[in-house]
């Protein structure tokens, strides 16, 4: 691909943490830097064992000299690189415990840095991410990724056109079924630490996927969730934390809503779906099919939104500039993390080069929506079947 940047005539290098060989989301973030070409991976320490880091480093072809035991030895590691080789951000994907002191090391070592939901184990920790974030000028992103998705963009911004009227109400819910069976006995990596309370934090599902759709809502929606009640159930005999959970929510300016999780949900797969309504019409996105959205007008028949439409583009130019091929060809998870890395891409070279980012590049979750998160899995927990204010 040509280069489009003309203030900046090289790839950005990226380092990554975790994502080693048994890994899940690391290899999601890697196909998703190649699929554009604006971004290398040049240096990493994928896993918790080094020789598993150094065997993965092996698999990406990295020169060993590039592949750390640990990020402890990466940050001395990449600073003493010469400037044409050290890498310009590092992307976290290791298991929730270690979010927080390796992006804040990062950034205190002038880092821009990319991690994974949820954003720490507590709210304290995600203060003070934020107050580390603030004081080192990097970017952060957060990679709630469905917020990548070009129809979620477009639905954000009918909403903001006003097209559906006022939002008063939101139903969301992420379902999966993949923990019925208690996987964490059987050393399954993903279900082992997500079912850990030292590992994940306080909430399972509701941490885990829980504020995956709490951040969908409020990003489509533009309204904050204020208040919640939640019950939360741990239905697989022995596992420590809930694996599915039933939350109404209050959202400023008087909307109301119910968001349900669950990994116990045997037969539904990867369901996250959300329903918008307002006085003057509603509409529908499910994630499994997520190249359409329902607009349904109060008064009109209902219509069928598809991706890369000239008219989708007309209505929203961040779905159009998310988009990569027409209509008919469908886009879908790898490609949402891929706009997420697109537009951090482009607010870190704005920054590295002294300049300001476009609006659009801007538009992906930050340090404030993992704050968000945090204070929202903090409540739902706090809950147990009583309102609890969120600040
Ligand atoms: P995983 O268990 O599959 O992989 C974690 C990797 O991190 C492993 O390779 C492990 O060895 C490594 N690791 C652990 N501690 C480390 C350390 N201190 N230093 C270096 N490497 C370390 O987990 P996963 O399912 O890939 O989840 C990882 C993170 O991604 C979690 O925070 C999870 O919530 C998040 N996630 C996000 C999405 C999304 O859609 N955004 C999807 C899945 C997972």
């Amino acid at each position: 691909m040509a280069n489009k940047h003309a203030i900046f005539s090289r790839k950005l290098r990226m380092g990554m943490i975790g994502g080693g060989p048994n890994a899940f989301i690391g290899e999601v973030h890697r196909k998703a830097i190649r699929m554009d070409g604006e971004i290398e991976l040049v240096a990493g320490a994928f896993d918790i064992d080094p020789r598993l880091s150094r065997k993965m480093g092996r698999m990406l072809y990295l020169p060993p000299k590039r592949v750390y035991d640990t990020y402890e030895d990466m940050i001395p590691g990449e600073l003493a690189q010469p400037d044409g080789e050290r890498i310009d951000f590092v992307s976290i994907t290791t298991p929730n415990k270690y979010h927080f002191p390796i992006a804040k090391a990062f950034l205190e070592a002038g880092f821009h840095v990319v991690c994974e939901k949820p954003m720490t184990m507590g709210v304290n920790e995600a203060l003070a991410l934020k107050e580390v974030v603030r004081k080192s000028r990097k970017i952060f992103m957060l990679t709630h990724t469905y917020t990548g998705y070009p129809m979620v963009k477009l639905a954000r911004d009918l909403v903001t056109a006003g097209r559906i009227g006022r939002v008063h109400k939101i139903i969301v819910q992420y379902h999966q079924g993949w923990l019925m069976r208690a996987l964490e006995k059987t050393g399954q990596p993903q279900a082992t630490w997500r079912t850990d309370p030292k590992l994940a934090g306080s909430a399972g599902c509701m941490g885990d996927i829980g504020t995956h759709a709490a951040n969908l809502a409020e990003y489509m929606s533009g309204l904050k969730i204020r208040e919640v009640c939640a019950e939360l159930t741990t239905f697989v005999k022995g596992r420590k934390l809930d694996d599915d959970g039933n939350v109404l929510l209050r959202f400023n300016k008087g909307a109301k809503g119910v968001l349900t999780a669950s990994q116990v949900q045997v037969g539904d797969e990867n369901d996250l779906a959300i329903w918008v309504y307002g006085d003057d019409g509603s509409m529908e996105w499910h994630q499994e099919h997520p190249n359409q959205l329902t607009v349904k007008p109060i008064d009109a028949p209902k219509e069928i939104w598809e991706r890369g439409a000239g008219y989708v583009a007309d209505a929203s130019p961040a779905a159009a500039l998310n988009t990569r091929i027409p209509t008919g060809h469908p886009e879908a998870y790898i490609e949402a993390f891929a706009n997420l890395y697109m537009r951090t891409g482009e607010a870190i070279r704005a920054r590295i080069a002294g300049k300001k980012a476009d609006p659009l590049s801007l538009d992906f979750p930050t340090v404030h929506d993992g704050v968000a998160g945090m204070k929202f899995i903090e409540a739902v927990v706090k809950s147990k079947g009583r309102w609890v204010k969120i600040s």
